[in-house]
């Protein structure tokens, strides 16, 4: 029988948008419409699939039952005396909040995916604060979208569609009604769509931060030129700022990991405080997975701390650079992991996942990835948003829920119910 879901979210990246029309015929999803080529991709092709359980033995992966796998995962898990627990951005805020649960009765570390992409934007907050809106907002008011270090057309596909630059909002209702400034160390596909295109140094950032505020404030720059961008365009940009209506800055990792990393999310921070005196302005960040602000708002709520929460003093400790995957397994600290929707061993420096190597890895995933090539134990687990519904944050701090469409394969599990079985395992096993 064909059934049409309406109102889906898309699981891909943080633009989470919510409007996707799904066909579904059999338990197949025969069509998608809305869809940008990424998200049509994650819901029609999933080859690579893992759909059995699987144990290492005698250095190979073996095909295991599930109760064996979760016995001995949760095994690992007890035995270990400081477990870092990593991923949780692309599962469901259910999920997240029993891997706190988990590193709490563990008294282990868990981390994601923020600590290597926007971890500086979020210390950044921590110092400064932040004048934020909905994307909603921006749909209906923004006159200026400045994108710094940030290339949606290929990252976020849809986000200029639905939310800024060609978006029909309330009071903006098209690309003639909006201005587009990009920063950026190269003419991006973004950058081709400007109206001004700003080519910063390499780690010019923070220079050409601290210069528009400077020109903000009306102060005179004594310089022809700042991080390579003449004074002229850096007025000129200035002037565009501070002359709209509603103003609104998005940065990538382009901003948060060039050099100066916290301190850049610092100076822009503190550019939109300085143009909200003169006008309205808003600024958020670029996230990437489709639920990692999911992961630091129920991080946060459950600890005080969005990432990186050591748990082994008894109470939460964060410590970003000291608490965090990257650090912590470089000093080798870790005796055991558990990797949750994420494949660290594909995007962690390889001399860090030789590290992970080295320790017992139980990992959580709907596909056969790389970090399941190395991990002792593999359990698959169903797709959010296709196999299993739950409920995730856009990059904007609204929450969504995603649904679920069909079926999972035989047997397999969500990530919420594999976590709960682990807990209650860990918890038999260390009589607690
Ligand atoms: S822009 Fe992102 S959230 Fe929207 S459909 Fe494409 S991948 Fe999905």
């Amino acid at each position: 029988m064909k059934m049409e879901v309406r109102d889906v979210v898309c699981t891909v990246c943080g633009c989470c948008c919510d409007d996707l029309i799904v066909e579904v015929e059999d338990n197949h999803i025969r069509s998608v419409r809305n869809a940008c080529a990424l998200s049509t991709s994650k819901l029609m092709d999933h080859r690579e699939r893992l759909k059995t359980p699987m144990v290492r033995e005698g250095g190979t992966l073996r095909e295991a039952s599930l109760k064996e796998a979760l016995d001995r995962a949760a095994q690992i898990l007890a035995e270990a005396r400081y477990p870092l627990l990593w991923g949780w951005s692309l599962t469901c805020n259910e999920a997240v909040s029993i891997g706190v649960e988990l590193a709490e009765t563990l008294g282990g570390v868990i981390d994601n995916n923020t600590s290597i992409c926007h971890g500086p934007g979020l210390i950044g907050v921590h110092d400064i604060g932040i004048s934020s809106s909905t994307l909603g907002e921006v749909k209906n008011r923004a006159d200026l979208i400045v994108y710094w270090g940030a290339n949606p057309v290929h990252a976020h596909p849809r986000h200029m569609a639905r939310y800024t630059l060609m978006a029909r909002g309330r009071f903006r209702r098209s690309r003639r009604e909006r201005t587009l400034i990009v920063v950026d160390v190269r003419r991006t596909d973004t950058a081709k769509l400007a109206d001004l295109y700003i080519q910063v140094e390499p780690n010019g950032d923070y220079e050409l931060l601290s210069a528009l505020r400077a020109a903000v404030r009306g102060e005179e720059i004594e310089q022809e030129d700042v991080a390579g961008v003449p004074i002229e365009e850096i007025e000129e940009m200035a002037e565009l700022m501070i002359g709209c209506e509603f103003g609104a800055l998005f940065y990538g990792v382009g901003l948060t990991m060039s050099r100066g990393k916290s301190r850049n999310i610092d100076a822009a921070l503190s550019l939109v405080r300085d143009l909200n005196s003169r006008t309205k302005f808003i600024i958020l960040p670029m996230r990437g997975h489709f639920n990692v602000t999911g992961a630091n708002e129920v991080t946060t709520w459950l600890s005080g701390y969005p990432f990186g929460v050591d748990y082994s003093r008894g109470y939460p400790y964060y410590n970003p650079g000291d608490t965090t995957a990257i650090d912590l397994l470089r000093r080798g600290e870790c005796d055991a992991a558990l990797v949750v929707a994420s494949d660290p061993a594909a995007h962690f420096p390889a001399s860090i996942t030789r590290k992970l190597a080295e320790i017992p890895v139980v990992t959580l995933d709907p596909h056969r990835s790389t970090t399941v090539e190395i991990s002792d134990v593999a359990i698959p687990t169903a797709i959010v948003g296709v196999e299993a519904s739950g409920t995730v944050y856009r990059m904007d701090g609204v929450p969504l829920e995603a649904k679920m469409l069909i079926r999972p394969p035989e047997g397999v599990k969500t990530d919420a119910e594999i976590l709960t079985s682990l807990l209650e395992g860990v918890k038999t096993l260390r009589g607690s």
